[in-house]
C-alpha cells in the first residue's frame, strides 16, 4: 500500500490547488498539515490489521491514508460534495477505503457497524468539525454504536469539559455523558498552526475508551441523562428550580424536593456541585417516585 503523503504542506496546497477547492466554515474545516501530529493519533488509536475504523470528515484524505494503511477497512463519512472527488483522487491506491458522501448526524451507524464490521465494535478516529462534536460524540454513545474507542480532535476547551469533575466551570452534561460510558485521556495538545486554514483556538487531541462495564448503575438510563440536561440547562439556578422548569421531565415541587433531601443534599444545592454518582442516585430516587404514583407503569 502507498505511503501518506498528504500530511505534508506542499502536498496539501497542490491538490487543493489542482482542484481550486475553497474551504467551507460552515462545515468546520480546517485540514491537518502536521505529520507528527497524524503520527500521534495513530499510534494512540491503537489500530490494528483486525480493525475497522470510521472516519468522521475525511476532509481531502489525509488522516484516511494514514488509516488505510493501519486498518483492515476504513469508512470515512463526508458531508462536503466538492470533496468527493478529490477523496476519489488521493485515495484511488488505498483498496480498503469507503467514502460515504452524508452529513455524519443523519447516518444509521449501528446499521453501519453491522453491515461493514458484523455488528463487532470499531474504533472511531476524526479530526472532528467543531460545530457538532457534542452532538457527535453523545450520539455515538445515546445511540448504543457499538465501538470500542474513540480517538478525536477536538477544541482544547472541549477536551477539558470532558475530562473535569463537579465544581469547575468546565463541569457539565458533556462531562457526565463521556464519563458514564468512557474513560477520557489526553493525548496531545494541538496548536493552530497545524491546520490550514489555522483556527482561532487550540485544540487537542482526546481518546475516550469505552468502560467494559459502567461505573454506576441506574434504573433508567433516559432518566439520568434527561436530569442531567435539566440541571445544566440554567446554570444560575438551583437544582430543584431546573429540574421543575424541565420540558422533558413531569416531576412535582414535592417529589424533587424529598429526592434532594433524600440525597443528603441542601434545598438550594446546584446541580454542578453533583458527581456522577450522586446524579446516579437522585435519578433513580425520582424513578422510584414516579413509580409510586404509578407514571412509569
Ligand atoms: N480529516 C480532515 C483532516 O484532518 O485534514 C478534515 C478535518 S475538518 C476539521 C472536518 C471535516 O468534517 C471536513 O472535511 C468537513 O467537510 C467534514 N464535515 C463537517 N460537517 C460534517 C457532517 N455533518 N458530516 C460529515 N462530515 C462533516
Amino acid at each position: 500500500m502507498k505511503e501518506p503523503i498528504l500530511g505534508n504542506p506542499q502536498n496539501t496546497i497542490r491538490i487543493l490547488q489542482k482542484y481550486q477547492f475553497t474551504f467551507q466554515k460552515k462545515y468546520g474545516q480546517n485540514f491537518l498539515i502536521d505529520t507528527h501530529v497524524l503520527d500521534k493519533i495513530i499510534r494512540s488509536a491503537e489500530i490494528g490489521k483486525e480493525d475497522m475504523v470510521l472516519e468522521i470528515g475525511p476532509g481531502i484524505g489525509t488522516m484516511t491514508q494514514y488509516l488505510a494503511c493501519s486498518a483492515r477497512k476504513v469508512v470515512a463519512v463526508e458531508i462536503d460534495a466538492e470533496l468527493i472527488p478529490i477523496l476519489e483522487d488521493t485515495l484511488q491506491e488505498y483498496d480498503n477505503v469507503r467514502i460515504i458522501q452524508a452529513d455524519i448526524l443523519k447516518v444509521d451507524l449501528v446499521k453501519l457497524v453491522e453491515e461493514e464490521n458484523e455488528g463487532r465494535p470499531i474504533k472511531v478516529v476524526a479530526n472532528l468539525p467543531y460545530y457538532i462534536t457534542t452532538p457527535i460524540i453523545m450520539g455515538l454513545f445515546e445511540n448504543h454504536v457499538p465501538v470500542k474507542s474513540i480517538t478525536v480532535m477536538v477544541q482544547k476547551e472541549v477536551a477539558d469539559r470532558m475530562q473535569t469533575g463537579p465544581g469547575t466551570k468546565d463541569y457539565g452534561a458533556l462531562s457526565l455523558a463521556v464519563q458514564y460510558y468512557a474513560k477520557p485521556y489526553l493525548v496531545a495538545n494541538v496548536p493552530p498552526n497545524c491546520f490550514m486554514p489555522r483556527p482561532k483556538v487550540g485544540s487537542a487531541v482526546i481518546r475516550l475508551e469505552r468502560h467494559e462495564s459502567l461505573p454506576v448503575s441506574v434504573k433508567e438510563e433516559k432518566l439520568l441523562f434527561q436530569i442531567i440536561r435539566a440541571s445544566f440547562n440554567q446554570r444560575r439556578k438551583t437544582l430543584a428550580n431546573g429540574l421543575k422548569n424541565a420540558a422533558e421531565l413531569n416531576f412535582s415541587k414535592e417529589e424533587i424536593e424529598t429526592a434532594i433531601a433524600k440525597l443528603g443534599k441542601p434545598a438550594g444545592v446546584r446541580g454542578e456541585t453533583l458527581s456522577l454518582e450522586e446524579f446516579a442516585r437522585l435519578s433513580d430516587f425520582l424513578w422510584e417516585s414516579d413509580k409510586a404514583s404509578g407514571k412509569n407503569e
